[in-house]
């Protein structure tokens, strides 16, 4: 299955394929600040994959924190928070925020809260490998 997403304008769009139905796939509520701040849910399926299409670089915003380990893509324009994208070994995984997809209301699992807080930066990205969805970023 193919779910289509993206910011409100346009400027970057995601695609998420995934076999696992969207009334079966987990919905987790990271716990960092900057995800309670935006009230995120996210999505992934290391089975599945996503395309992230940056179709206006110039407003795309890929801000970092914490361990600085991932790019949280927002739109500068529109305000949306569509991803979060790790590279590692030339390899990248994302997850996909709920709110961004067209379809969102399909994936109404109730979601999971995670504290990740206590990782350091090799436990985080060793549970990124295992549990982000392989993507790929194209940057028109
Ligand atoms: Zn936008």
């Amino acid at each position: 299955m193919l779910h289509k997403g993206g910011c409100h304008c346009g400027a970057v769009t995601v695609e998420f394929t995934s076999e696992i139905p969207p009334a079966e796939m987990e919905v987790r509520a990271c716990l960092c600040s900057f995800c309670r701040k935006h009230n995120s849910r996210a999505l992934s399926d290391p089975a599945g994959s996503v395309r992230v299409t940056i179709r206006d670089p110039s407003v795309v915003q890929c801000y970092r924190f914490g361990l600085a380990t991932a790019d949280y893509l927002l739109c500068g324009r529109c305000g949306v928070y569509v991803s979060a994208v790790m590279e590692e070994a030339g390899k990248h995984y994302a997850i996909v925020i709920v709110g961004a997809l067209d379809e969102a209301e399909r994936f109404d699992r109730p979601p999971m809260g995670m504290d990740y807080s206590a990782e350091d930066e090799a436990a985080r990205r060793a549970r990124r490998r295992a549990r982000w969805t392989p993507a790929e970023i194209i940057t028109l």
